[in-house]
């Protein structure tokens, strides 16, 4: 269907950027918009929750939004079909279902999906930690025996302290770098191991994994690790389908957008969160980037629709980080300076709760 009226806003995907526009216009929308939000699926998973989860601090529903309630608040229409293509200069959207979603101005929010994944055997043998749902019923079906988490980013870090607290084996993670929580600071990433230790899992750094078999993770240095369970927690890579467009994409295949959050040499889409890379920054592909990410998106898709003017998004010269440890504590770092205890983890608590009540319809 053609643009009948030359205000139709179309965003892709739920991430944390667009669910606050979603929020913002359900509580006042721009004039005459016409709405459609497309999604791969009818919840939004909130991931900083899902640790707490496997940690069994409370039920994974907690850690989810629906959908389609918050898109009929802001007066639009749902579409649920992942996106499969884009058309920037015809401005038409390709999903999956073979259908076409024609916009005047757009945003992608697609976030990233698992890396590493042509290691051999891991299709077959281990759990995404992105996979909120396969990972509750794996972490439940998990009766005795060690574990290994691959990844010592913040969720590889997160999910090892939550399968040590439910005490069903020993617990290691193992991450190819030299060191846990890779761009953030030193102190951060030793301070997060000896919180780990004391918590019994072991850290095994400098260690890749070459191949994963039932039962046995094969790590390059030629050593054999144990494991009934293997969480993939192997940092991200850009949604595969973004190859397949013909939108700029950085060496590393994300999608380059200028500061104010437009595809560079389309004004009139946008892309935010962890699927973006902003252009002359390096911002780590963290949740905390698209909460902030949020607020400025909703202005500028509106000042496209109106002519008005577009304000770039300036990112926070260092960022809170409120690590679940598993145990009913949590560890928060900010500026280099890390605190851990019961009171961390409360005040993780009330401001993950707060975050997924605000979009709940
Ligand atoms: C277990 C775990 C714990 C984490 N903990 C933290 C943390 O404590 N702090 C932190 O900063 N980061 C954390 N992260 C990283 C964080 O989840 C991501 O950086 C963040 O979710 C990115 O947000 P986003 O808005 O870009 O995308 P997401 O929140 O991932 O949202 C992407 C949306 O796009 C949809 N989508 C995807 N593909 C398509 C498609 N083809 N068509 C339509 N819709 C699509 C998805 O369904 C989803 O709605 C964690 C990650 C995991 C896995």
């Amino acid at each position: 269907m053609r643009a009948a009226n030359g205000r139709e806003v179309v965003l892709v995907g739920a991430g944390h950027a667009h669910l606050q526009v979603l929020e913002a216009w359900a509580e006042a929308s721009p004039p005459e918009l016409s709405l459609t939000v497309v999604v791969d699926q009818p919840v939004s998973v909130y991931s900083g929750m899902v640790p707490g989860a496997v940690a069994g601090d409370h039920p994974l529903e907690e850690a989810l939004i629906p959908v389609a309630p918050l898109v009929a608040a802001a007066g639009g229409q749902l579409r649920t079909s992942p996106l499969a293509g884009v058309d920037p200069v015809g401005r038409r959207l390709f999903l999956a279902d073979g259908s076409t979603v024609e916009y005047r101005v757009a945003s992608l929010n697609l976030g990233v999906v698992d890396g590493g994944t042509d290691t051999p055997g891991v299709p077959d043998h281990v759990v995404s930690a992105r996979r909120a749902d396969r990972l509750m019923d794996a972490a439940r079906a998990h009766e005795d025996g060690p574990i290994a988490v691959v990844g010592g980013g913040a969720a590889g870090v997160e999910l090892a302290a939550a399968l040590a607290g439910r005490g069903r084996g020993p617990v290691t993670v193992v991450e190819a770098g030299d060191r846990l929580l890779p761009g953030r600071g030193d102190s951060v990433a030793e301070a997060v191991r000896d919180a780990l230790e004391a918590r019994g899992v072991e850290v095994r750094l400098g260690a890749a994994v070459a191949e994963v078999r039932a039962g046995v993770v094969d790590l390059s240095d030629g050593r054999e690790l144990e494991a009934g369970l293997v969480v993939w927690a192997v940092g991200a890579a850009p949604p595969p389908l973004l190859a397949d467009t013909p939108l700029p994409l950085d060496e590393d295949g994300y999608l380059r957008v200028r500061s104010t959050l437009q595809v560079v040499g389309h004004p009139d889409l946008f892309a935010a969160g962890s699927c973006a890379s902003v252009e002359g920054e390096k911002l780590a592909r963290a949740g905390v980037h698209a909460v902030r990410q949020g607020p400025v998106l909703a202005g500028n898709l509106e000042a496209r629709l109106s002519g008005g003017r577009v304000d770039p998004y300036r990112p926070p010269s260092d960022i809170l980080t409120l690590l679940n440890l598993g145990d009913g504590t949590a560890l928060g770092t900010k500026w280099g300076v890390s605190l851990s205890g019961r009171w961390v983890h409360a005040l993780k608590s009330r401001i993950d709760r707060r975050w997924v009540r605000r979009f709940r319809r």
